[in-house]
């Protein structure tokens, strides 16, 4: 397989990303793919963190995908929370890709 294609497919795994240059999350429209890895089109960035699946603080009792990979989630004394509010499930509605995604 081509390092496009390789990098192409984790895109669409991840859907979102966190840009450490533009310090925001940046959906699957806002990055682009070259043969060099995924970028953030918006700044040309290659320094992108990959999401990960943790138990999200805001989210629960589900694990999410957090584009932060759980870095802000913090002990706190009456439970966990996260210092990123982010909500970034609310910008991503596209249900048709539910089912071509099954587990
Ligand atoms: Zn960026």
């Amino acid at each position: 397989m081509q390092k496009f294609e390789v990098y192409r497919n984790q895109l669409r795994e991840w859907e979102y990303c966190y840009c450490r240059n533009c310090e925001r999350i940046r959906y699957s429209f806002e990055l682009e793919v070259t043969e060099c890895g995924i970028r953030c089109s918006k700044c040309g960035a290659y320094d992108l963190e990959a999401p990960a699946w943790v138990s999200c603080p805001h989210q629960k009792p589900r694990a999410v995908k957090c584009p932060r990979a759980g870095k802000g989630i913090k002990k706190e004394e009456y439970g966990d929370d996260c210092r990123y509010h982010c909500n970034f499930r609310k910008h991503v509605r596209e249900p048709s890709k539910d089912k071509e995604n099954p587990t």
